[in-house]
């Protein structure tokens, strides 16, 4: 788990941002800030979920799929494996990863 916390001068600037942008939220002014930069593929990987005021944003773990080359077995993680749960073998491949 990764916990962001932003400065008030950050936040001050965010609200900035929020105001210019005419922005409904501040997932909103990511978004526009996103499609301002042409980097509209990179919203869909944003964070769901609002920030609040005065709130720690948490990021979600990301979870990989791994399936053993060795035995055959698919498992899933949260976080890195480095060997498979059933036969320990370190030859894995990872299938899926989401968050
Ligand atoms: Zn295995």
């Amino acid at each position: 788990m990764k916990t962001i916390r932003v400065s008030d001068e950050t936040w001050a600037n965010l609200l900035r941002l929020k105001a210019d942008l005419r922005a409904r939220s501040l997932d909103d002014v990511i978004k526009k800030l996103l499609n301002a930069y042409g980097l509209e593929k990179e919203e869909e990987k944003a964070e769901e979920g609002e920030i609040k005021e005065g709130e720690e944003v948490e990021s979600p773990p990301r979870i990989r799929q791994y399936l053993c080359e060795n035995c055959g077995y698919l498992f899933e993680v949260e976080g890195e494996a480095d060997k498979c749960e059933r036969c320990g073998s370190e030859n894995l491949q990872i299938l899926k990863e989401y968050f």
